[in-house]
């Protein structure tokens, strides 16, 4: 339990009709009888006048007094609901501190809910992801971790691999010969459906990590193809320079996107095609790059053009999903199309009047897979997901010949996927990890 009361202004810098100061630590009691005089009763909204050290009335307002341990942080705590002007606010957070507490890091109440056991790693995670959320389905998957939905998952999956680890060990002291083969056989089954089933969850998280970070879709091809007119249609509104001279996208243009519920990053990059300027150069490097780190691939082409060129091709050999769009169907009055050719999606459009870009947005959405949400994703970030798939290597380590040759190493590697399943949860997290983590919150979180 903390020793020190921690203060901060929770709303949003600026103004606006309300600004809330919150509270947290022994002194809070303290803190707020003095500020209004008396102490609430617990959980009731009280109308009351805020006062400085001086006696000298700050405003008049609310104030929420939450004993511990049944508060947000485990402690006892406070809100102060003021006017929302920031002088205000500045001085409810300077008499706080007259009467004893010091300003809040950032995190550091959600830091506190943490160390008091209120929430686990992973659902102090999600406050800040809730929080930061920029789609409604991404605000659903934050909020069903905060819940602490995923965390539940987890600690099953954990029971289970402990189980698992336990028969085995059993099986390691009271071997004979004649159960030898039927062991191995129940740990093979019993490494099946834990395969199975952290792949599921893996899956579920990776949806949901997606869905925070929102995809990013590369628009590849050659120059003067359209890919700049293209992401700005998608824009939907001038991100990218247009110009009728080939080459003129050197660097990356990137532009942010809801489509439906999901954020996406496009992408333009240079044109593919060789060249002897190095600006030019540098900006096609770094369209491979972006390639290389793309969902999904969007390759422009002209719909006059022949097919085959050979850096199309090359595109088309991305090891995620591509989507060939034949741009500019309205030189050719074609009229906007989806095909698909030797199980690739071709999509016949005009990027210039629009004509087919819905065809466009729904193919990107079932090839993101981000049109239905079914079971529910788990806002999930890289750390849960590295965790995920260690425990899934460890599992995937234990083979027959492991268990029948060297249990004890099986047993292990069953020890290693409880463990980084574990770190999900923030149990035995160390103190940089913790660190690292609430220093990405805002102040008064
Ligand atoms: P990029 O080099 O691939 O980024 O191509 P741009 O987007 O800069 O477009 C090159 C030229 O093609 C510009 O003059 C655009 O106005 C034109 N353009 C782009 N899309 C279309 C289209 O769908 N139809 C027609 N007619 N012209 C287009």
């Amino acid at each position: 339990m903390s020793t020190d009361t921690i203060v901060a202004v929770a709303t949003p810098a600026g103004r606006g009709a309300i600004g809330i100061v919150r509270l947290s630590g022994p002194a809070t009691a303290h803190i707020v009888a003095g500020l209004t005089g008396t102490l609430p009763a617990p959980r009731r909204a009280r109308y009351t006048r805020f006062s400085n050290k001086a006696g000298e009335t700050v405003d008049d307002g609310i104030v929420i007094f939450y004993p511990g341990p049944q508060s947000y942080t485990g402690e006892d705590s406070a809100e102060l609901q003021a006017h929302g002007n920031p002088l205000i606010l500045h001085e409810l957070v300077a008499t706080s501190c007259a009467l004893g507490a010091r300003p809040a890091r950032p995190g550091e109440f959600t830091e506190r809910a943490f160390l008091n056991g209120r929430l686990d790693l992973a659902q102090a995670e999600a406050v800040a992801d809730v929080i930061a959320a920029q789609s409604v389905r991404a605000v659903r998957s934050a909020q069903r971790t905060l819940r602490g939905d995923f965390g539940t998952a987890i600690t099953n999956l954990v029971e289970r691999v402990q189980q698992a680890r336990a028969a085995l060990e059993a099986s390691i002291d009271f071997a004979d010969e004649l159960h030898a083969a039927d062991l191995v056989q129940a740990q093979r089954d019993h490494c099946a459906i834990l395969r199975h089933d952290l792949t599921a969850l893996l899956e579920r998280a990776q949806q949901g990590a997606r869905l925070a970070a929102g995809a990013t879709i590369a628009i590849v091809g050659r120059p003067n193809v359209g890919k700049s007119s293209l992401l700005n249609r998608l824009a939907g509104h001038d991100r990218a320079i247009v110009s009728e001279f080939p080459g003129t996208t050197r660097d990356l243009v990137e532009a942010d996107v809801l489509v439906g519920a999901m954020p996406l990053r496009l992408v333009d990059t240079a044109g593919l095609r060789t060249t002897d300027d190095p600006i030019e150069r540098e900006g096609i490097r770094r369209s491979h790059a972006v390639r290389g780190e793309a969902d999904l691939v969007v390759l422009v082409t002209d719909s006059g053009d022949s097919p085959g060129h050979a850096d199309d091709i090359a595109a088309l050999e991305a090891e995620v999903p591509v989507i060939v769009v034949h741009n500019k169907a309205d030189l050719r009055h074609t009229a906007p199309r989806r095909e698909t050719v030797a199980s690739r999606l071709h999509i016949h459009l005009s990027a210039l009047n629009g004509a087919g870009i819905d065809l466009l947005i729904e193919a990107l959405q079932q090839l993101l897979d981000v049109g239905t949400e079914d079971e529910g994703e788990f806002s999930a970030r890289e750390r849960h997901l590295n965790a995920l798939r260690a425990a899934l290597a460890a599992i995937e380590a234990i083979t027959p010949d492991t268990l029948e040759c060297a249990p004890e190493l099986a047993a292990e590697h069953y020890r290693r996927a409880t463990a980084t399943l574990e770190a999900v949860g923030g149990r035995y997290s160390s103190e940089d990890l913790l660190g690292d983590i609430f220093a990405r919150f805002c102040i008064g979180k």
